[in-house]
């Protein structure tokens, strides 16, 4: 087993997980299979119970693992599937090494945070990375492990010193580490002295950076390349330039441009003539199909401009994977994307006499997108926001995609202007609604919240005479189950199913029993879908998730080819002649 560390230096936040994320992607073009771990070194057990605002998106696994967006960029540019052990939190091992020693396993003696915690950080390290992610289900060659945070943070010591064991453990040649520093403009100057202390500080830990990639915002010049070289100690070829570029998608193309790959290879001494020639020539058709997607993209003018009408607008990275199903919808439909930002509060008539301004922006911004999407969310805060716009959608004809709370509130919405039941809510929303027409969930726990919701991948299954359904025309007709992840507590009350389905609401997908509504669809619209599951934790750039590429070729105008186009590729992969590679 070969271990890439990518570790943060100065500051965090500058991309630390897309250097990561792109260095795996580039091991695979070689043909090794790769696998990651990402560690976060704080005290939640794990990130579900955390509001996005604070870390960015919850990304749910097919195991219900609820856990650090960067798994989601791994899942994405590996195109592998993790687990909830993928993800290392300094709660989840503080608890595991608790429970040992309740157990007794420590035979009497002194547990301390070196050496039982900093061997068990190794020993789960060495566990998870052998376990099989990618279609191949063979052990990986190569574990990117992304350590969160910076170097020097007390967070962040044990696992620090357990990465500086576990190179020891690995042996020479299985161990390299990328250290990911920021390089400042200051007066026009690029600045090195950040990017000094941090090698200084990783080395006083007793960590050997062997490549460090630099974060500025203009390509690094050779002065100043060789200046860091210089004073950190390394060649020059060990320092590369990650400036900014027009999409992450540019980033590994950046990276290999420089050298990077072959000092990955050369670093962890990869031999090219051990690795199968399939998978070989797998890792070429990678590389091509990555380079041709990023630089076709750089020739799409036209636009596409989609309202995202949420309640945590003010951090974007609170619904990354969402932003990112919606660009990889859009590069299918050959269109640009446009997201505009909508705070949904600023929707609701209490805005319009506390902040006229900001009401009416908002209502200026959903009246000419050419679609809305309520993304998943929790708790009433703009819910009333949200219920408008899907009205508006509804009764307007504009595509409409509904994801979880999405959906939700579509439903509301229809209950209350469709069926005139004037006081349907859900439950979450409003305790003492007299139709809740959204009720919790029977078998969820009410008092603990972590790891609780109906949470993970489970099926779907389309409903008799759907044949109609415009979603169902994208994932072909013969196709009667999808498997989707799911995070949520509540769902549609079936008391009031009938009600609906008769004034035309219609559920044409439900759960394996038949028990819970899944999906929701508009016979008499363009496109007018909610989906209880969470669809974009599963989009890849060459198979965008269906419901979002339903919802961009709708309000992009080109819903009929991107159909034609999607079932000509689902009859390819489902005859073995294409494979989804990324
Ligand atoms: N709050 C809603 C529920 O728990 C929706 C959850 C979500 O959007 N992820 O059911």
């Amino acid at each position: 087993m070969k271990y890439v560390l990518v570790s943060g230096g100065v500051i965090s936040g500058i991309g630390k997980g897309v250097i990561a994320s792109s260095s795996g992607l580039l091991l695979k073009t070689l043909g090794c299979k790769v696998t990651s771990i990402k560690i976060d070194p704080y005290m939640n057990v794990d990130a579900g119970t955390m509001a996005p605002t604070e870390h960015g998106e919850v990304f749910v696994l097919n195991d219900g693992g609820e856990v650090d967006l960067d798994l989601g960029n791994y899942e994405r540019y590996l195109n592998v599937t993790l687990t909830r052990d993928n993800n290392i939190t300094t709660g989840k091992m503080y608890k595991h090494v608790i429970e040992k020693e309740r157990r007794g396993d420590y035979l009497g003696r002194t547990v301390q945070i070196v050496p039982h915690l900093t061997d068990a950080i190794q020993d789960w390290v060495e566990r998870v990375a052998r376990t099989p992610a990618d279609d191949s289900n063979e052990e990986p060659d190569v574990c990117v492990i992304e350590l969160g945070g910076t170097l020097g943070d007390i967070e962040s010591a044990p696992f620090v010193e357990a990465m500086r064991q576990l190179r020891r453990r690995a042996g020479k040649d299985n161990f390299l580490q990328i250290h990911v520093s920021l390089v400042p403009v200051i007066h026009g100057e690029l600045k090195t002295k950040p990017t000094q202390q941090a090698i200084r500080d990783a080395r006083s830990a007793g960590l050997s950076p062997d490549l460090i990639a630099c974060r500025c915002e203009r390509s690094l010049d050779k002065a100043t390349t060789d200046k860091i070289a210089m004073f950190c100690q390394v060649e020059p070829e060990q320092v590369v330039s990650v400036h900014d570029v027009v999409s992450t998608y540019h980033v590994p193309i950046l990276l290999e441009q420089q050298g990077f790959l072959t000092q990955l290879s050369q670093g962890l001494k990869i031999d090219k003539q051990s690795i199968a020639p399939s998978l070989v020539t797998k890792g070429e058709r990678i590389w091509r199909q990555w380079k041709t997607l990023t630089t076709s993209q750089e020739h799409v003018y036209e636009t596409v401009s989609i309202a995202l009408v949420g309640k945590y607008v003010s951090l974007h990275d609170s619904y990354l994977s969402v932003i990112k199903s919606l660009e990889h919808a859009a590069m299918a439909c050959r269109r640009k994307l446009n997201i505009v930002w909508v705070d949904a509060t600023n929707l609701e008539q209490e805005t319009r006499e506390s902040n006229p301004e900001a009401f009416h922006k908002a209502w200026h911004d959903v009246c000419t997108a050419e679609g809305i999407l309520v993304p998943g969310g929790f708790g009433a805060r703009g819910t009333e926001g949200m219920i408008a716009a899907a009205h508006w959608a509804r009764t307007k004809g504009k595509p409409y995609l509904g994801i979880c709370l999405g959906m939700q509130v579509a439903v509301i919405e229809y209950a209350r202007n469709v069926c005139g039941i004037s006081g349907a809510h859900s439950i979450e929303l409003d305790q003492q609604t007299s139709d809740p027409v959204i009720i919790f969930m029977p078998e969820i726990d009410p008092v603990n919240m972590g790891g609780t919701m109906r949470l993970g991948s489970r099926p779907t299954i389309f409903q008799p005479n759907t044949e109609w359904s415009k979603l169902r025309s994208l994932y072909g007709l013969d196709r009667t189950t999808i498997d989707e992840r799911h995070r949520h507590r509540y769902e549609v009350n079936p008391e009031y199913i009938d009600r609906l389905q008769a004034a035309g609401l219609h559920f044409i997908g439900k759960d394996d029993k038949g028990e819970r509504m899944e999906i929701i669809e508009l016979k008499d619209h363009p496109w007018y879908v909610g989906v209880q599951f969470h669809p974009e934790y599963l989009s890849r750039v060459l198979a965008p998730s269906k419901p979002f590429l339903g919802f961009v070729a709708s309000a992009a105008g080109v819903f009929e080819p991107v159909v034609k186009a999607s079932q000509a590729r689902e009859a390819e992969l489902a005859n073995g002649v294409s494979e989804i590679i990324i």
